[in-house]
């Protein structure tokens, strides 16, 4: 792979805005999605990440691609539909597009999502609308999803700041000032602002490897997690496999799907989750801020559940499927990591899940369970793989959290003490 961007000021903090959103769009397309020459990327973008998408539209053609398609999200266009639009245009999504998207992939595409959407455009709209609008969208979009899920094909997701999500990471702040502070903590949190970013994945890459092999080898059965308001057991699946960094994906290019990534993640058993937990830190979702989330597990099954703002958002969201009230996911992520010290609420699960440790509500990754990317959705469930129409991570993680590891004849072995690998 290739190095350096600029021969001779390679010092992060010399070099100019444009040169850094060039490091960002190296990284996304060598890194990101170690694009190969003859490969189609679909990519898709909100209308503000236009020069970023040039950046990564020219490193993508110096790798090779066939062709780069970019598919733009206009955020007032969006809130023009919940205005105007007729009630029926609810329950619709054009599966004929999805269908098409879904074909480009399994014809060779590889996939880039760009971040950074307004995280609160929906926030004022009627919540029945935007949850039957997300439900009809995933609907028409699981062919497409399931490609990503199972890790069919190589993609990734990096961000860009636009006004409207940095004014609401940084209140108070002129426009200007906070897209500029957000780009910062973009280009940190995303481990750009080094050096030689593509050396600093590897390495970042083969650590979290190592921790993926650590918990594989150990077979637990279920973690346990304490800490202020939490006592809760997550049973793993059965044959569930741990993940973390980069992986090969089935048509065999080795990505990174996520920039930023700190996470060890597996595939926790739908029946098997008990006790308390008390989310670390505020969920944004759909842009309502759900704050102090409280939920209690009976079964693997949420039998209760409070917050102390955004409550109808949160029951809402248990209440889309049979899976939305059980777990599809947890994940280790240790208090250290730059996204945790940066302090920052970025509203933005790539950026907040990476921050701390977390749970998902909802759909599981198939690619956590031995074998599961070939398995149909009956054997995925007889595992204890869960299965919804939702995938919500929520953060726990903080400070004070410890974590054991159970192993099948009940002996805990500690993994985290105050947050921090033991
Ligand atoms: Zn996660
Ligand atoms: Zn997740």
């Amino acid at each position: 792979m290739s190095v350096a961007v600029v021969a001779e000021k390679t010092k992060f903090a010399d070099l100019t805005f444009e040169e850094k959103l060039d490091r960002l769009a190296e990284v996304a397309v060598k890194v990101g999605l170690g694009l190969r020459a003859g490969q189609e990327l679909i990519m898709s973008a909100p209308m503000e990440a236009l020069p970023l998408v040039r950046r990564i539209t020219e490193h993508a053609y110096k790798a090779g691609a066939l062709l780069v398609t970019t598919f733009y999200a206009d955020d007032p266009s969006v809130l023009a539909r919940y205005e105007y639009a007729s009630d029926a245009s609810f329950d619709y999504a054009p599966k004929w597009l999805q269908d098409g998207i879904a074909e480009g992939f399994r014809s060779g595409a590889a996939r880039l999502a760009i971040a950074g959407s307004n995280p609160a455009l929906l926030a004022k709209q009627d919540p029945a609308k935007v949850a039957r609008a997300n439900v009809a969208a995933s609907k028409a979009g699981k062919p497409a999803m399931e490609l990503i899920t199972r890790h069919e094909i190589n993609w990734t997701i990096v961000a860009c700041a636009t006004p409207e999500w940095a004014k609401l990471v940084y209140p108070g702040e002129p426009e200007e000032i906070a897209v500029a502070k957000l780009w910062e903590a973009i280009f940190v949190a995303s481990r750009i602002a080094v050096d030689d970013p593509v050396a600093e994945w590897q390495e970042h890459g083969a650590r979290l490897k190592s921790r993926v092999e650590m918990l594989n080898a150990k077979r637990f059965s279920a973690l346990h997690f304490t800490g202020p308001g939490t006592d809760l057991t997550v049973g793993l699946a059965d044959d569930h496999l741990w993940a973390g960094g980069g992986t090969t994906a089935g048509n065999g290019v080795y990505c990174q799907p996520n920039i930023p990534t700190e996470e060890c993640f597996t595939t926790p058993h739908k029946d098997r989750v008990d006790g308390t937990v008390k989310a670390s830190k505020p969920l944004s979702h759909q842009g309502t801020l759900i704050e102090n989330i409280a939920v209690r597990f009976e079964g693997g099954k949420i039998v209760e559940a409070t917050a102390t703002a955004g409550e109808d958002v949160l029951n809402r969201l248990i209440s889309t499927d049979d899976g939305a009230r059980r777990l599809g996911e947890v994940a280790l992520v240790p208090h250290s990591s730059p996204i945790a010290q940066s302090g920052v609420l970025f509203w933005s699960t790539l950026f907040d899940e990476n921050a701390a440790s977390h749970i998902a509500l909802g759909q599981a990754y198939s690619t956590c369970l031995i074998g599961g990317e070939k398995m149909d959705a009956e054997q995925l469930a007889a595992l204890g793989a869960n299965a919804s129409l939702i995938h919500v991570d929520w953060m726990i993680g903080s400070g004070e959290m410890d974590v054991d590891g159970v192993a099948a004849d009940g002996s805990a072995e500690p993994l985290m003490r105050k947050g921090e690998w033991v």
